[in-house]
């Protein structure tokens, strides 16, 4: 019988990827393993047509290049009210498609070995899916093993403060292997003790510190303190904590859309000198994009830094789905006095190639953690620039732990200033500050290649895995 380990990733071109990644992974230790993945509808209104159908495209190339990765797209649900708010409706999609997961689960199980269900946080409604067919389950935590330790923690801070975040403002949270994180930078998701999404991270946490093992996307030397932690158990104080495998970095460094031309920025980037340019990329999502007046601050920033640059534009939230129209959103003559020294693009950007190429020196990032990992893997310092999600806690990790960054600050009202981003783009690329996070970030690119070489930190972890799912009979 066929041996079939499913993955089933969330709704987000991040979490897709890593998952991809992952299955190709499995696939060079077992290849005569099959790997199948499941994909869900976007029900998102804020998902952009344009990165929908890249997605669709990246997913097509993927099954041309790895014919054992197939993608089982799960029927989609009517009456889901996409404008809820995007964690929310992220765990509520998996859950109102549990009965799809157990007919697809069932079905595989009937023809195949099913070795291993391995989900991400937000698909946690399946956990208990797997569980009443018995099929072994494991989370692949996309994001940080800081993030991972503050997840699993987040039921004993639950017992242990009576406030939401929301209402401690700048108190400081202590989560094991961690810096102390200000309340106001804990996710959004979590800030708010009555709301739906907050049971439901609370709800995955527990399940997660049940399941049978986690997969975490980093390496041990990056965040050494947060991995201890998690390892020693002192994250999930009143239970086991399950085994955690740390087998990253896993990124996709080839052209993520399969499209064999080469992007005009790369073209550019390549009349450009060494470690020159600053790169500005903002993630996948569109749940917080920068209004007219934030586009124009940063054109304005970039223009008196004197830097390089190389930006990816999208319009206000108003127009997602809308080409920006460049002339009307930047200043006045903006493009034309930058012209030698900057390149804008509209939408999307290869992000991954740009990031390995020679010519980049520095990255302005919302803090995604496969936009980070990215930019480790290419020995691109980080300028961090949090929107959403788990990412403000990100860049605290990033900048005083990690020293890969260094922080924008935003004032109250979330707008980053035109003087701000010229000072942290400077600072970056000439200041003695910056050549610190430089070297340091050189530093993780070779420990992140040694760590997936044979014999490498998270080259032995996966072996672990591997072999375990190799002898796994269920
Ligand atoms: N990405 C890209 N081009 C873009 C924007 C994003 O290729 O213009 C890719 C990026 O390389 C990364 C993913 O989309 O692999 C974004 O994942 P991340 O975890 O950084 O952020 P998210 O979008 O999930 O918030």
């Amino acid at each position: 019988m066929e041996k079939v380990i499913v993955l089933y990733p969330s709704e987000g071109r991040g979490h897709l990827i890593a998952m991809v990644e992952l299955g190709k992974l499995i696939l060079k230790h077992h290849p005569s393993f099959s790997i199948t993945i499941f994909v869900l509808n976007t029900h998102s209104a804020s998902t952009a047509q344009h990165v929908a159908s890249s997605t669709a495209q990246y997913m097509a190339a993927v099954e041309a290049a790895t014919p054992s990765i197939t993608f089982l797209h799960l029927p989609p649900i009517s009456g889901v009210p996409s404008t809820l708010f995007p964690p929310e409706l992220m765990y509520l999609v998996p859950r109102l498609n549990n009965p799809n997961v157990h007919q697809a689960l069932q079905t595989i199980s009937h023809t195949s070995k099913l070795k291993a269900f391995v989900i991400d946080f937000f698909c946690d409604a399946a956990f208990e899916v797997a569980a009443n067919l018995s099929i072994p389950t494991y989370y692949f935590f996309t994001s940080s093993a800081s993030g991972l330790a503050a997840f699993l923690y987040h039921p004993t801070l639950h017992k242990n403060l009576d406030k939401s975040f929301k209402d401690l403002n700048h108190m400081l949270i202590d989560i094991p292997g961690l810096p102390s994180i200000p309340a106001s930078d804990m996710s959004k998701a979590t800030s708010d003790r009555s709301s739906k999404v907050y049971e439901y991270f609370l709800d995955s946490a527990t399940h997660m510190a049940k399941s049978n093992g986690l997969l975490v996307n980093t390496f041990e030397l990056l965040e050494t303190k947060a991995i201890k932690a998690l390892s020693d158990g002192l994250c999930v104080p009143d239970g086991p904590t399950p085994p955690i495998f740390c087998i990253g970095p896993l990124i996709s460094s080839s052209n993520q859309d399969g499209d064999d031309h080469q992007h005009e920025c790369l073209n550019w980037l390549n009349s450009q000198p060494s470690r020159s340019v600053v790169f500005l990329c903002f993630g996948s999502m569109g749940l917080e994009l920068f209004s007219a007046k934030q586009l124009r601050e940063i054109a304005v920033g970039l223009e008196n830094s004197g830097q390089r640059f190389l930006w990816v534009v999208r319009n206000p939230a108003t127009d997602n789905n809308k080409e920006p129209d460049l002339d009307e959103l930047l200043p006045q003559g903006f493009l034309e006095r930058t012209k030698d020294r900057g390149f804008v693009v509209k939408q999307w950007a290869p992000q991954a190639e740009v990031l390995s190429h020679g010519s980049v020196g520095g990255f302005v990032t919302h803090c995604g953690w496969n936009s980070v990992l990215e930019a480790v893997c290419g020995g691109v310092p980080m300028i961090a620039w949090p929107l959403y999600a788990e990412q403000k806690m990100n860049r605290v990790v990033l900048v005083k732990e990690l020293k890969v960054a260094l922080a924008v600050n935003e004032s109250e009202d979330g707008l980053v200033s035109a003087a701000e981003l010229e000072k942290r783009v400077r600072e970056l690329i000439v200041s003695e500050a910056g050549r610190e996070v430089r070297d340091r970030v050189s530093g993780m690119r070779d420990a992140a290649v040694a760590a997936v070489k044979e014999g490498g930190s998270s080259h032995v972890a996966f072996a672990e895995l591997a072999e375990l799912w190799l002898t796994t009979t269920c």
